[in-house]
């Protein structure tokens, strides 16, 4: 995991807090809080690390809820969580 942490760039951006959405991940229902680098923001889950689809992040900022498709994706044949 490498956090890039830029020395310069945020200058002073207070009350920016990132968003939190509690038990939304679709993988685990971890909390899925909202990250940021310096190109993009994206959603990912703090218990186990996925990261939501660009769809998924839109399904959730505007319903407050994720889609689970499953459309082609099979819960029995998770991806492990390598680290
Ligand atoms: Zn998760």
């Amino acid at each position: 995991m490498g956090t890039a942490v830029g020395g310069k760039g945020g200058a002073g951006r207070k009350g920016d807090k990132p968003m939190l959405y509690l038990k939304k991940c679709p993988k685990c229902m971890g909390d899925v809080y909202e990250s940021r680098d310096i190109y993009q923001t994206f959603l990912t889950c703090a218990q186990c690390g996925f990261y939501l689809t660009p769809e998924q992040e839109a399904h959730l900022r505007r319903y407050g809820t994720v889609e689970t498709k499953t459309a082609g994706v099979k819960r029995a044949g998770a991806q492990r969580t390598g680290s």
